[in-house]
């Protein structure tokens, strides 16, 4: 019929737009590659608490080491990740290369808190809680030093099954970490039903911080709300001593940002903030 041919024809193709798909399929066919010949690499960024300066946690952010381009941001490579069959097996490389980081660390006698940034799709399929209690046990990590970082787009996905695997990670001993805090719809909300450790105030409230701007009126209520629902708090973003001095005074717990370090390579982490005090207090 004329309505079968109609949706056989050929779609008419935008030649920039088709520009941008063969792009993208290159992108992924590249990321695929990239997987298996293992140039994926974690960077660490420390996390302190504001309090005493010490170095609390690291969070793990993914790089691409490129052969011609260097270290790719994940801002570029992740968007296409996510939505392509490639996000499940990146997933599990990165949680596995997390344990297993911090489980070399807690042996060597300095136990971090590793922070690992959640995917969609593991929620969407499997079992999660099931294999990070296998990654756990095999890598003999404890529970606690890992942290789970989830965005509000992974809870809006499918809230209710979202809210039974968290409930399931955190019977584990496992923390978790609401990130970008404030950039979403249903922050409160979230904050409310979800079982949650902790909350990270995004880094666009932070950067700019100045006493009795607007972002300072949020973070300082956002740092209440946080103290009166039992949730540690970090900032994202600080990039200033002026900033890490207004966050300490208005009880801020944790900090991160380029003031303290970049996300840098594991052995470089190791070398400039685990230290031997660390280690004999752990
Ligand atoms: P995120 O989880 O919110 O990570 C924080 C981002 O802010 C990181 O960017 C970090 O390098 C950057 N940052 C930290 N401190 C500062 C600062 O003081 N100033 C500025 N301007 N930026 C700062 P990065 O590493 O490029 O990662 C971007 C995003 O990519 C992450 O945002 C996260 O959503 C995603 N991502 C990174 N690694 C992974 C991963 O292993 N798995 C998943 N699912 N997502 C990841
Ligand atoms: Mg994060
Ligand atoms: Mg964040
Ligand atoms: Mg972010």
């Amino acid at each position: 019929s004329a309505k079968a041919q109609t949706s056989a024809a050929p779609v008419p193709f935008d030649p920039l737009m088709r520009g941008a798909i063969e792009r993208r399929e290159a992108l992924e066919a590249e990321l695929r590659t990239a997987l298996a010949d293992n140039e994926f690499e974690l960077f660490y960024q420390p996390q302190i608490e504001l309090r005493t300066g010490t170095v609390v946690g690291a969070e793990a952010l993914i790089r691409w080491r490129h052969s011609e381009r260097g270290y790719v941001s994940p801002a570029e490579f992740m968007p296409v990740v996510n939505t392509t069959s490639l996000s499940e097996d990146v997933a599990a490389w990165v949680l596995e290369t997390a344990c297993r980081r911090a489980a070399d660390w807690q042996r060597r006698g300095y136990a971090i808190r590793i922070g690992v940034n959640l995917a969609q799709s593991q929620f969407a399929t499997g079992d999660l809680a099931a294999e990070v209690e296998r990654r756990l046990a095999e890598n003999g990590l404890r529970p606690e030093l890992l942290e789970l970082e989830v965005t509000e787009d992974i809870i809006l996905d499918d809230g209710a099954k979202t809210l039974r695997v968290l409930a399931a990670l955190r019977a584990l001993g496992v923390k978790i970490a609401f990130d970008d805090f404030g950039t979403g719809y249903g922050s409160l909300t979230y904050l409310k039903s979800f079982p949650l450790d902790k909350i990270k105030i995004d880094q666009s409230f932070v950067k700019r911080l100045e006493p009795g701007s607007q972002d300072a009126a949020i973070v300082a209520a956002t740092i209440d709300l946080g103290q009166a629902l039992g949730l540690s708090v970090i900032a994202e973003g600080i990039e200033t001593q002026a900033t890490a001095s207004l966050l300490r005074e208005m009880g801020c717990d944790e900090g991160q940002g380029y003031l303290i370090s970049k996300p840098i390579p594991a052995q470089e982490f190791a070398m400039k903030f685990l230290r031997k005090e660390a280690r004999l207090v752990a």
